[in-house]
């Protein structure tokens, strides 16, 4: 394989900048560039040392900086590696990397250096994976169920249920030579309790897909009320007190910027914020017809009402818009003369889940996100002992994994010749290694790591 080179810290300014290197060529090229202060050869530097000196080109100093040594198979990739920590900021560490490539290094692609490390079987593929999880976290809880498969549990897991699959598939292909025999009664019974088995295993895993997706996708979330409700200031309380991360979709409007909050370390992922947002004309202030739209695609509806006026005909149709969906009715404005109490039939029937706060005093706020914690049962997510499903692609090869599991369980319920019953038994081994990474095309290989960043 050829040696790559990549920035592997963000772009922009900063106080330190690392350029990755990797592959057979690796300390070759190091020598070229690097002067450190005290010469040593290569097979005197111990593995997972660090050298201080220059980057020279054409014997001027480019940067001082401190080089780390990993040599293979002890690195992140398995191969020769080194990582050279220069001086931060947008000029030195491009003309470091520029140094490389002069001297011998390729390009790296995005996802380049993980994408080596699981080709020479330091990680699998789930592993791998978890990689751009942890990177790309949005709150605690995601790193720490990325850094869990990092760590290899769900591997583990499709490794022993793997395994036993295989020790009753390998009695049975016994039976396959010699045909002339129907399926003993035992191994029927054997293979029958393996399906079993499984198959409660997998179920367990698939639906942890629902806490996973949560964890990585957030909890959908619109905030929806008529006019002067105070949507917009129940966000202001929320953005001022919570971490919020804005993550703007390069190159789309001001629409679809997504807003992150942590509750409780899950993310809800605020619905149209920049429309709440845009509401200080009166006449554009947000009406019942966008909280519909808004309202049908949200996982939760936080619906505010003022508590200090009489319901009005919006307001009945924002409760009947809620009857049948997660909801959470909010009493604004409790700190005025309240009209409307939670004792409303109304809002009894629409929802129940009804808080009274106060948006602009920031009080009943915590009282809010205990609900939802409460709702989503996000204290119950067992971080210690369950493996959580967070990637699509493993729930669909889950899902995938069922359908031949009752596959098995009809043919063995028909009487089925044992040879038809072990293709599926066969095909359930198939698509648990495509989790892992033994059984995946190359297409999908390279489709994993392209979403990674540049230099990881
Ligand atoms: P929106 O149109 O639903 O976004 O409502 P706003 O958040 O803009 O609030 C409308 C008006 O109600 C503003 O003048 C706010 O200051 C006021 N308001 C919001 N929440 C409260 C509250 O808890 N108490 C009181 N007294 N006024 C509030």
């Amino acid at each position: 394989m050829s040696t790559i080179a990549s920035i592997s810290t963000a772009p922009g300014i900063g106080g330190i900048g690392i350029v990755r290197i990797s592959g057979e060529n690796t300390f070759k090229i190091i020598e070229r560039i690097f002067r450190p202060k005290t010469q040593s050869s290569i097979d005197e530097i111990k593995g997972y040392t660090l050298k201080y000196g220059n980057i020279i080109e054409n014997g001027n100093i480019i940067d001082e900086v401190l080089v780390s040594y990993f040599k293979a198979p002890k690195s992140y990739t398995t191969e020769n590696m080194c990582e050279i920590n220069s001086h931060g900021g947008n000029i030195i560490v491009k003309k470091i990397l520029e140094l490389c490539l002069k001297n011998g290094a390729d390009l790296a692609e995005p996802g380049e250096f993980t994408k080596r490390a699981f080709l020479n079987g330091r990680i699998d593929l789930a592993q791998a994976e978890s990689v751009i999880d942890v990177i790309n976290a949005k709150s605690d809880r995601e790193v720490q169920s990325g850094i869990k498969q990092l760590e290899g549990y769900l591997s583990k897991e499709i490794k022993s249920i793997k395994k036993e699959i295989l020790n009753v598939l390998v009695n049975a292909e016994v039976s396959i030579d010699y045909p002339e025999y129907d399926i003993p009664e035992v191994q029927e019974k054997e293979i029958r309790e393996m399906i079993e088995n499984v198959k409660s295993k997998l179920e367990k895993l698939e639906k942890s897909f629902d806490n996973g997706k949560i964890i990585k996708d957030g909890i959908k979330t619109a905030i929806i009320g008529k006019p002067n409700s105070g949507k917009s200031s129940l966000l202001n309380a929320i953005l001022k007190e919570e971490r919020a991360i804005v993550t703007d979709i390069a190159g789309t409007t001001r629409d679809t910027i997504e807003e992150f909050v942590n509750i409780n370390g899950i993310p809800l992922k605020l619905v149209d914020t920049a429309g709440i947002r845009e509401t200080s004309d009166e006449v554009e202030k947000i009406g019942v017809k966008k909280s519909i739209k808004q309202a049908e695609e949200a996982d939760l509806i936080i619906a505010i009402f003022d508590a200090s006026k009489e319901l009005t005909q919006e307001d009945l149709e924002i409760l009947k818009l809620i009857e049948r969906k997660e909801s959470i009715i909010l009493l604004n404005k409790v700190d005025l003369k309240t009209i409307i109490t939670e004792k409303d039939e109304r809002l009894k029937n629409s929802s129940a889940n009804i808080l009274k706060i106060s948006a602009l005093n920031k009080i009943g706020i915590e009282d809010l996100y205990n609900k939802i914690s409460e709702m989503f049962n996000l204290n119950k997510i067992n971080f210690d002992n369950e493996i959580l499903i967070t990637n699509i692609r493993h729930k669909n090869i889950i899902s995938k994994a069922l359908e031949n599991i009752r596959k098995v369980e009809e043919s063995l319920n028909n009487n089925m010749p044992i040879d038809i019953i072990t293709i599926y038994i066969k095909e359930i081994l198939e698509n648990l290694s495509e989790i892992t990474g033994e059984a995946v095309t190359e297409d999908v290989i390279n489709e994993i790591f392209s979403k990674f960043c540049l230099g990881k």
